[in-house]
Protein backbone atom coordinates (compact mmCIF):
# COMPACT_ATOMS: atom_id res chain seq x y z
CA UNK A 1 0.00 0.00 0.00
CA UNK A 2 1.20 3.31 -0.79
CA UNK A 3 -0.08 6.31 1.33
CA UNK A 4 0.53 9.62 -0.13
CA UNK A 5 1.10 12.57 1.91
CA UNK A 6 1.73 16.43 2.02
CA UNK A 7 4.94 17.85 1.11
CA UNK A 8 4.54 19.86 4.08
CA UNK A 9 3.50 17.82 6.70
CA UNK A 10 5.23 17.76 9.95
CA UNK A 11 7.61 15.14 10.50
CA UNK A 12 6.90 13.84 13.62
CA UNK A 13 3.47 13.41 11.98
CA UNK A 14 4.71 10.84 9.33
CA UNK A 15 6.32 9.17 12.29
CA UNK A 16 2.92 9.12 13.86
CA UNK A 17 1.65 7.83 10.51
CA UNK A 18 4.23 4.94 10.48
CA UNK A 19 3.53 4.14 13.76
CA UNK A 20 -0.45 3.87 13.46
CA UNK A 21 -0.24 1.43 10.22
CA UNK A 22 2.41 -0.62 11.74
CA UNK A 23 0.07 -1.48 15.11
CA UNK A 24 -0.12 -5.06 13.99
CA UNK A 25 3.42 -6.81 14.31
CA UNK A 26 3.44 -8.15 10.54
CA UNK A 27 2.90 -4.55 8.80
CA UNK A 28 5.86 -2.28 8.22
CA UNK A 29 5.89 1.32 7.04
CA UNK A 30 9.14 4.00 5.81
CA UNK A 31 8.41 7.35 4.48
CA UNK A 32 9.59 8.00 1.39
CA UNK A 33 10.13 11.61 -1.14
CA UNK A 34 10.20 11.68 -4.70
CA UNK A 35 10.76 14.42 -6.01
CA UNK A 36 8.84 16.73 -3.59
CA UNK A 37 6.11 13.98 -3.48
CA UNK A 38 5.78 12.01 0.11
CA UNK A 39 4.57 9.24 0.40
CA UNK A 40 4.51 6.35 3.34
CA UNK A 41 5.49 3.23 1.83
CA UNK A 42 3.42 -0.20 3.34
CA UNK A 43 4.21 -3.63 3.55
CA UNK A 44 1.72 -6.38 4.75
CA UNK A 45 -1.56 -6.93 4.38
CA UNK A 46 -3.79 -4.38 3.14
CA UNK A 47 -6.35 -5.60 5.47
CA UNK A 48 -4.38 -5.27 8.51
CA UNK A 49 -3.61 -1.64 8.02
CA UNK A 50 -6.25 0.51 10.04
CA UNK A 51 -8.02 3.83 8.90
CA UNK A 52 -5.34 6.29 7.98
CA UNK A 53 -7.67 8.86 7.60
CA UNK A 54 -5.57 12.22 8.82
CA UNK A 55 -5.28 15.86 7.69
CA UNK A 56 -1.98 14.92 6.46
CA UNK A 57 -2.84 12.11 4.02
CA UNK A 58 -3.71 12.88 0.45
CA UNK A 59 -4.51 9.24 -1.02
CA UNK A 60 -4.77 5.79 0.28
CA UNK A 61 -3.78 3.73 -2.79
CA UNK A 62 -3.86 0.19 -2.51
CA UNK A 63 -1.06 -1.82 -4.59
CA UNK A 64 -3.21 -4.61 -5.68
CA UNK A 65 -3.24 -6.47 -7.70
CA UNK A 66 -0.47 -5.44 -9.72
CA UNK A 67 2.13 -5.00 -7.00
CA UNK A 68 3.25 -1.84 -8.61
CA UNK A 69 1.92 1.85 -7.84
CA UNK A 70 5.09 4.19 -8.23
CA UNK A 71 6.16 3.10 -11.27
CA UNK A 72 2.55 3.12 -13.03
CA UNK A 73 2.52 5.70 -15.88
CA UNK A 74 -0.82 7.19 -14.76
CA UNK A 75 0.61 8.29 -10.99
CA UNK A 76 3.54 9.84 -12.62
CA UNK A 77 5.87 9.89 -9.73
CA UNK A 78 8.73 8.22 -11.18
CA UNK A 79 11.04 9.94 -14.16
CA UNK A 80 11.07 9.73 -17.79
CA UNK A 81 14.52 10.78 -17.95
CA UNK A 82 17.20 8.97 -15.90
CA UNK A 83 20.54 10.72 -16.20
CA UNK A 84 23.64 8.49 -16.31
CA UNK A 85 26.89 10.20 -15.94
CA UNK A 86 26.76 13.50 -18.11
CA UNK A 87 24.00 11.62 -20.41
CA UNK A 88 20.20 11.00 -20.54
CA UNK A 89 18.24 7.93 -21.04
CA UNK A 90 14.92 9.00 -22.05
CA UNK A 91 15.53 12.67 -23.68
CA UNK A 92 14.74 11.75 -27.21
CA UNK A 93 18.19 11.19 -28.34
CA UNK A 94 19.08 7.42 -28.32
CA UNK A 95 21.34 6.75 -25.85
CA UNK A 96 24.13 3.97 -26.01
CA UNK A 97 26.09 2.11 -23.39
CA UNK A 98 29.04 -0.45 -25.55
CA UNK A 99 31.55 -1.75 -24.16
CA UNK A 100 32.95 -5.86 -23.44
CA UNK A 101 31.17 -8.23 -21.88
CA UNK A 102 33.87 -8.06 -18.74
CA UNK A 103 36.75 -6.55 -17.82
CA UNK A 104 39.27 -9.14 -18.48
CA UNK A 105 42.39 -6.88 -20.63
CA UNK A 106 42.37 -3.41 -18.77
CA UNK A 107 44.24 -2.44 -22.10
CA UNK A 108 41.35 -3.99 -25.08
CA UNK A 109 38.39 -2.48 -22.43
CA UNK A 110 40.50 0.89 -22.31
CA UNK A 111 40.68 0.56 -26.54
CA UNK A 112 37.33 -0.54 -26.30
CA UNK A 113 35.78 2.35 -24.91
CA UNK A 114 37.86 5.01 -26.46
CA UNK A 115 36.65 3.46 -29.84
CA UNK A 116 32.60 3.23 -28.96
CA UNK A 117 33.46 6.67 -27.08
CA UNK A 118 34.11 7.94 -30.71
CA UNK A 119 31.81 6.77 -32.05
CA UNK A 120 29.26 8.41 -29.96
CA UNK A 121 28.48 5.91 -27.25
CA UNK A 122 27.42 8.09 -23.75
CA UNK A 123 28.10 5.42 -21.47
CA UNK A 124 30.58 2.08 -21.16
CA UNK A 125 29.14 -1.25 -19.91
CA UNK A 126 31.87 -3.64 -18.69
CA UNK A 127 31.33 -6.26 -16.17
CA UNK A 128 33.39 -7.17 -12.87
CA UNK A 129 31.02 -9.43 -11.07
CA UNK A 130 30.07 -12.10 -13.83
CA UNK A 131 26.36 -13.56 -13.17
CA UNK A 132 27.96 -17.37 -15.02
CA UNK A 133 26.03 -20.33 -15.21
CA UNK A 134 29.17 -22.45 -14.55
CA UNK A 135 31.53 -22.32 -11.63
CA UNK A 136 34.37 -23.36 -13.87
CA UNK A 137 33.90 -19.65 -15.84
CA UNK A 138 35.98 -16.53 -15.20
CA UNK A 139 33.44 -14.79 -12.53
CA UNK A 140 35.24 -11.20 -13.49
CA UNK A 141 37.68 -9.34 -11.14
CA UNK A 142 35.12 -8.78 -8.78
CA UNK A 143 36.23 -6.64 -6.16
CA UNK A 144 40.00 -6.48 -7.61
CA UNK A 145 38.04 -5.22 -10.44
CA UNK A 146 36.20 -2.21 -8.80
CA UNK A 147 39.25 -0.55 -8.07
CA UNK A 148 39.90 -0.87 -11.82
CA UNK A 149 37.19 0.72 -13.10
CA UNK A 150 37.77 3.72 -11.23
CA UNK A 151 41.09 3.75 -13.80
CA UNK A 152 39.29 2.56 -16.51
CA UNK A 153 36.85 5.60 -16.58
CA UNK A 154 39.52 8.23 -16.24
CA UNK A 155 41.24 6.51 -19.43
CA UNK A 156 38.22 6.13 -21.42
CA UNK A 157 36.31 9.60 -20.32
CA UNK A 158 32.69 7.37 -19.99
CA UNK A 159 30.95 6.91 -17.10
CA UNK A 160 30.47 3.32 -16.39
CA UNK A 161 27.58 1.07 -16.20
CA UNK A 162 28.07 -2.21 -14.67
CA UNK A 163 26.73 -5.21 -12.91
CA UNK A 164 26.38 -5.79 -8.99
CA UNK A 165 25.46 -9.47 -8.06
CA UNK A 166 25.43 -9.51 -4.44
CA UNK A 167 23.66 -6.95 -1.87
CA UNK A 168 27.08 -7.02 -0.20
CA UNK A 169 29.35 -5.08 -2.64
CA UNK A 170 26.25 -2.46 -3.77
CA UNK A 171 27.89 0.18 -1.75
CA UNK A 172 31.42 -0.53 -3.28
CA UNK A 173 29.72 -0.61 -6.67
CA UNK A 174 28.49 2.53 -5.76
CA UNK A 175 31.59 5.24 -5.50
CA UNK A 176 32.47 4.34 -8.70
CA UNK A 177 29.76 2.86 -11.21
CA UNK A 178 27.22 5.62 -12.92
CA UNK A 179 24.69 3.16 -13.26
CA UNK A 180 24.24 0.09 -10.97
CA UNK A 181 23.16 -2.96 -13.56
CA UNK A 182 20.89 -6.12 -12.25
CA UNK A 183 21.52 -9.08 -14.61
CA UNK A 184 18.47 -11.54 -15.62
CA UNK A 185 18.96 -13.77 -13.18
CA UNK A 186 18.86 -11.20 -9.99
CA UNK A 187 15.63 -9.52 -11.61
CA UNK A 188 14.26 -11.54 -8.73
CA UNK A 189 17.26 -10.77 -6.05
CA UNK A 190 14.82 -8.45 -4.22
CA UNK A 191 17.86 -8.04 -1.62
CA UNK A 192 19.74 -6.72 -4.29
CA UNK A 193 17.34 -4.39 -5.08
CA UNK A 194 16.40 -3.48 -1.77
CA UNK A 195 19.74 -2.40 -1.11
CA UNK A 196 20.13 -0.92 -4.89
CA UNK A 197 17.09 1.87 -2.98
CA UNK A 198 19.90 3.23 -0.93
CA UNK A 199 22.90 3.23 -3.67
CA UNK A 200 22.27 6.84 -4.59
CA UNK A 201 22.75 5.86 -8.59
CA UNK A 202 20.68 4.78 -11.11
CA UNK A 203 19.49 1.39 -11.51
CA UNK A 204 19.50 -0.33 -14.94
CA UNK A 205 16.87 -3.74 -14.59
CA UNK A 206 17.37 -6.30 -17.20
CA UNK A 207 14.28 -8.39 -17.43
CA UNK A 208 14.34 -11.69 -16.17
CA UNK A 209 14.69 -14.35 -19.04
CA UNK A 210 11.67 -16.17 -17.74
CA UNK A 211 9.85 -13.05 -15.84
CA UNK A 212 6.55 -11.45 -17.08
CA UNK A 213 6.43 -8.11 -17.73
CA UNK A 214 4.28 -7.03 -14.51
CA UNK A 215 7.73 -8.76 -12.58
CA UNK A 216 9.82 -6.63 -14.55
CA UNK A 217 7.92 -3.77 -13.08
CA UNK A 218 7.15 -5.10 -9.53
CA UNK A 219 11.34 -4.89 -9.40
CA UNK A 220 11.47 -1.47 -10.60
CA UNK A 221 9.04 -1.13 -7.66
CA UNK A 222 11.37 -2.50 -5.62
CA UNK A 223 13.92 0.02 -5.77
CA UNK A 224 12.17 2.94 -6.06
CA UNK A 225 9.85 2.17 -2.94
CA UNK A 226 13.40 1.72 -1.07
CA UNK A 227 14.13 5.76 -2.16
CA UNK A 228 15.64 5.45 -5.73
CA UNK A 229 13.24 6.93 -8.52
CA UNK A 230 16.11 6.68 -11.26
CA UNK A 231 15.48 3.44 -12.73
CA UNK A 232 15.65 2.13 -16.23
CA UNK A 233 14.54 -1.03 -17.97
CA UNK A 234 16.34 -2.86 -20.04
CA UNK A 235 14.72 -6.02 -22.18
CA UNK A 236 17.41 -8.61 -23.28
CA UNK A 237 15.70 -11.15 -24.88
CA UNK A 238 13.47 -14.28 -23.34
CA UNK A 239 14.11 -17.74 -23.51
CA UNK A 240 12.05 -19.29 -26.16
CA UNK A 241 11.44 -23.15 -27.57
CA UNK A 242 13.75 -22.15 -30.93
CA UNK A 243 17.42 -22.16 -30.86
CA UNK A 244 17.90 -20.19 -33.50
CA UNK A 245 18.96 -17.18 -31.44
CA UNK A 246 20.64 -17.07 -27.51
CA UNK A 247 17.34 -15.72 -26.52
CA UNK A 248 14.08 -14.39 -28.27
CA UNK A 249 13.82 -10.55 -28.70
CA UNK A 250 11.10 -9.35 -26.64
CA UNK A 251 9.48 -6.59 -28.30
CA UNK A 252 6.56 -7.15 -26.94
CA UNK A 253 7.41 -6.43 -24.01
CA UNK A 254 8.97 -2.90 -24.95
CA UNK A 255 5.10 -2.08 -25.53
CA UNK A 256 3.74 -3.58 -22.97
CA UNK A 257 6.40 -1.96 -20.20
CA UNK A 258 5.48 1.65 -22.37
CA UNK A 259 1.80 1.30 -21.74
CA UNK A 260 2.38 0.29 -17.60
CA UNK A 261 5.25 2.74 -17.33
CA UNK A 262 6.94 6.20 -18.11
CA UNK A 263 10.68 4.75 -17.09
CA UNK A 264 13.04 4.79 -19.71
CA UNK A 265 13.30 1.88 -21.61
CA UNK A 266 16.45 0.05 -23.42
CA UNK A 267 16.93 -3.13 -25.21
CA UNK A 268 20.60 -5.53 -25.77
CA UNK A 269 20.44 -6.40 -28.77
CA UNK A 270 23.46 -9.08 -27.43
CA UNK A 271 22.37 -11.03 -25.02
CA UNK A 272 19.20 -10.96 -26.78
CA UNK A 273 20.93 -13.01 -29.97
CA UNK A 274 23.95 -14.00 -28.98
CA UNK A 275 25.45 -13.43 -32.55
CA UNK A 276 27.56 -10.20 -33.77
CA UNK A 277 25.60 -10.55 -36.95
CA UNK A 278 22.24 -10.54 -35.30
CA UNK A 279 22.85 -7.51 -33.51
CA UNK A 280 22.48 -5.03 -36.44
CA UNK A 281 18.99 -6.39 -37.31
CA UNK A 282 17.95 -6.39 -33.99
CA UNK A 283 19.22 -3.29 -32.53
CA UNK A 284 16.81 -1.25 -35.62
CA UNK A 285 14.01 -3.76 -35.05
CA UNK A 286 14.45 -2.32 -31.47
CA UNK A 287 14.90 0.95 -32.52
CA UNK A 288 11.85 0.66 -34.29
CA UNK A 289 9.93 0.14 -31.27
CA UNK A 290 10.60 3.17 -29.75
CA UNK A 291 13.09 2.04 -27.16
CA UNK A 292 14.92 4.63 -25.14
CA UNK A 293 18.22 3.78 -25.66
CA UNK A 294 20.79 0.25 -26.97
CA UNK A 295 23.09 -1.65 -24.29
CA UNK A 296 25.63 -3.25 -26.44
CA UNK A 297 28.70 -5.56 -26.15
CA UNK A 298 31.44 -4.79 -28.05
CA UNK A 299 35.14 -6.10 -28.33
CA UNK A 300 38.35 -4.29 -30.00
CA UNK A 301 39.24 -8.57 -30.35
CA UNK A 302 36.62 -10.67 -29.60
CA UNK A 303 39.66 -13.48 -30.52
CA UNK A 304 41.58 -12.62 -27.28
CA UNK A 305 38.28 -13.04 -24.83
CA UNK A 306 38.29 -15.43 -22.31
CA UNK A 307 35.99 -18.57 -23.16
CA UNK A 308 33.99 -19.82 -22.68
CA UNK A 309 32.40 -16.11 -23.11
CA UNK A 310 30.21 -13.71 -24.86
CA UNK A 311 33.22 -13.32 -28.08
CA UNK A 312 30.69 -14.91 -30.82
CA UNK A 313 28.22 -11.49 -29.97
CA UNK A 314 30.80 -9.09 -29.70
CA UNK A 315 30.24 -5.82 -31.82
CA UNK A 316 32.86 -4.25 -33.71
CA UNK A 317 33.41 -0.82 -31.81
CA UNK A 318 34.01 0.87 -35.61
CA UNK A 319 30.33 0.09 -36.98
CA UNK A 320 28.78 1.50 -33.64
CA UNK A 321 28.22 5.20 -34.93
CA UNK A 322 26.70 3.96 -38.24
CA UNK A 323 24.18 1.71 -36.49
CA UNK A 324 23.05 4.64 -33.63
CA UNK A 325 22.44 6.73 -36.68
CA UNK A 326 20.59 4.12 -38.39
CA UNK A 327 18.24 3.58 -34.68
CA UNK A 328 17.91 6.68 -34.74
CA UNK A 329 17.17 7.27 -38.23
CA UNK A 330 14.73 4.62 -37.92
CA UNK A 331 13.06 5.14 -34.82
CA UNK A 332 11.86 8.79 -36.20
CA UNK A 333 10.49 7.10 -39.14
CA UNK A 334 8.27 4.57 -37.07
CA UNK A 335 7.31 7.17 -34.87
CA UNK A 336 6.10 9.71 -37.77
CA UNK A 337 4.61 6.72 -39.29
CA UNK A 338 2.39 6.36 -36.46
CA UNK A 339 1.49 9.54 -35.66
C1 LIG B 1 25.48 -8.48 -19.10
O1 LIG B 1 24.88 -7.51 -19.63
O2 LIG B 1 26.67 -8.44 -18.85
C2 LIG B 1 24.73 -9.70 -18.80
C3 LIG B 1 25.26 -10.70 -18.12
O3 LIG B 1 23.49 -9.71 -19.30
P1 LIG B 1 22.19 -10.55 -18.88
O4 LIG B 1 22.01 -10.38 -17.41
O5 LIG B 1 21.11 -9.91 -19.70
O6 LIG B 1 22.44 -11.98 -19.29
MN1 LIG C 1 27.89 -10.76 -21.87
Amino acid sequence: MIIEIDPAAPDRAVVELCGRVTAHEDVTAWPLTINGRRFVVVSGDEALVPPTESPIVLGRHSTHPTGYWLVDRGNEVVPDVVTIGDGEVGCGVLWCAAGPCALESFDDAVATGKAVRAQGAHAMRVGVFKPRTSPYNFQGKERAGVRLLSELKVAVGLPVVTEVLDPRDVAAVAEVADCMQVGTRNMTNQALLKELGSAGRPVLIKRGFRAPVEEWLRAAEFVVAHGNPNVVLCARGVASFDGSLRCMPDFGAVLAARERTCLPIVFDPSHSTGRRDAVTPVALAAAAFGIDGLLIEAHVCPERMHQPGDGAQAYDPDKLGALLRACAEVRRSAAELDQ
